[in-house]
């Protein structure tokens, strides 16, 4: 109805910070914007664990926007979190069913911690609030909150890839997943392929069948399912972009630079993102390109992530070594060809980092979207733009196939797009990004918000993305 809130379920909650807390995923980037213009509740978890829990959420009110967050038990988080979401549903909508955790106790956390959730939440709700829940902590959010009687329109947007059928249906959770989903309105993806995907899961399992006008049915309950590709405000990042030329990180990244050309990687260390790959790949090029030996500077900025799992742990050993031997195996007493950066940027510096490079190196393995591939889009000059390489293989490469378009596991073409990207003549370079910011600026973060919530509370069917 028209008179109720929107309400806004994540896990990370950003809350009114006294300081700082900029989080470095784009979850919390996206949704800032659509609870501002909307108002509502915001609904989270408080980014404690304690060992008492209280049952009620602790209420912040600031402005148009309600924040309620509750505690979550020491020992629920690690097997719902580090446990379930990172260890089980991570890889798997990843499509690495190598790295695989199966875990009963796990798997069971995960599904109390969504019923605990459930409780607390049911209370705070309107009869007419429209519920929006994010991401793959909460898939079975609506089905708990239906078991407590809520009737509200109910839609779910899942920010990370979801996977083939045959790979999906190896979670031994996988058939109480499929159910939690199918409790929704609606559910979104970023892409068609995402949403192809998990259509096929559900006529396997036969779990709702296509009644046209693309709605599913279930039962006696109705959803839909459709693509929306995130964006972002291009051109406020564009802005930044130039204002951070001014800034002192970049400043001083300039004038190490002397003549050099930058290359850039910007990834959390994640397996997803495809960063061993890309160092393989850019020793390759190097090898083979001695003529830019001492003319480029790669730098890769990867704030630590998910330290608590052991397989990000692990990777964060393996990634060092692999920039330590590169860099001497390849550089010279005055240069360093590899930067390797274990931290945080903040997004003006980035900007303006981004806005320095010759080349925007972003290959990951699997990717849901990628938003630092349209940041370093946007935030290019359009008079001397540099080039993007996109794997093939993130959800962006949709919107912006104008990029060279990568296999990251073929580190020899890989290599070559690198030099091919730093030779590329200016008129080429214009025409490219001239396309990819076309498609940027018509696909901005409230479009993406509107389209969603357009779809859920009218019960439309999706338009189509291009694609
Ligand atoms: N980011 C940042 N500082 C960093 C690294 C990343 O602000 O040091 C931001 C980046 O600008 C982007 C987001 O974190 O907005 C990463 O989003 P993306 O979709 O690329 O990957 P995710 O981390 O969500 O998998």
């Amino acid at each position: 109805g028209a008179s109720g809130r929107l309400v806004v379920i994540s896990n990370r909650v950003p809350l009114p910070a006294k300081d700082g807390n900029s989080s470095a995923g784009g979850l919390a980037v996206a949704l800032e914007a659509a609870l501002k213009q909307h108002g509502g509740l915001w609904f989270g978890w408080s980014g404690r664990t304690v060992d008492q829990v209280e049952n009620a959420p602790q209420i912040i009110e600031a402005g148009k926007i309600t924040f309620a967050v509750l505690d979550v038990h020491r020992k629920d988080f690690d097997l719902f979190y580090t446990g379930f979401a990172n260890r089980a549903l991570w890889p798997i909508c990843h499509y690495r069913l190598d790295l695989l955790q199966v875990d009963r106790s796990q798997t069971e956390g995960y599904f109390r911690v969504n019923r605990t959730f459930a409780e607390a939440l049911a209370p705070l709700l309107g009869p007419d609030d429209t519920i929006w829940i994010h991401d793959y902590h909460f898939i079975p959010l609506a089905a708990e909150l239906r078991r407590l009687g809520c009737r509200n329109r109910i839609g779910f947007f899942l920010h990370i890839p979801w996977p083939p059928s045959d790979i999906a249906s190896a979670l031994p959770a996988y058939g109480r997943l499929q159910n939690g989903f199918t409790a929704y309105d609606l559910v979104g993806f970023h892409t068609k392929q995402d949403a192809d995907n998990f259509r096929q899961c559900l006529l396997r399992e036969n779990l709702g069948f296509p009644v046209g006008d693309g709605e599913y049915q279930v039962g006696g309950h109705r959803f839909r399912i459709g693509a929306f590709p995130v964006g972002i405000d291009a051109d406020a990042f564009a802005e930044t972009a130039r204002a951070a030329e001014r800034n002192p990180t970049v400043r001083r990244m300039r004038e190490s630079m002397e003549k050099r050309r930058l290359i850039i990687g910007v990834d959390r260390l994640d397996y997803s993102k495809g960063i061993k790959e890309r160092i393989e790949s850019y020793s390759c090029f190097i090898r083979s390109n001695p003529q830019f030996r001492n003319k480029v500077v790669y730098l890769q900025v990867t704030p630590k992530s998910r330290s608590d799992v052991p397989e990000y742990k692990r990777m964060q050993h393996q990634i060092a070594e692999q920039a330590g031997w590169a860099n001497g195996n390849l550089g010279e007493v005055d240069w360093t060809p590899i930067r390797y950066i274990n931290k945080t940027i903040g997004h003006m510096a980035l900007a303006g980092l981004y806005r320095m490079a010759r080349v925007g190196l972003v290959t990951p393995l699997r990717d849901g979207m990628n938003l630092v591939a349209k940041e370093f889009v946007a935030a290019q000059d359009e008079n001397d733009p540099g080039v993007l390489i996109l794997s093939r293989f993130a959800g962006a490469m949709h919107e912006l196939d104008a990029a060279l378009l990568v296999n990251p596991y073929d580190t020899e073409t890989t290599a070559a797009a690198i030099a091919r990207a730093l030779e590329m003549p200016l008129e080429e370079r214009r025409e490219r990004w001239r396309t990819m910011m076309d498609r940027l600026r018509g696909n901005g973060i409230d479009d993406w918000c509107q389209g969603f919530l357009d779809v859920l509370t009218s019960g439309k069917s999706p338009v189509p993305p291009p694609q």
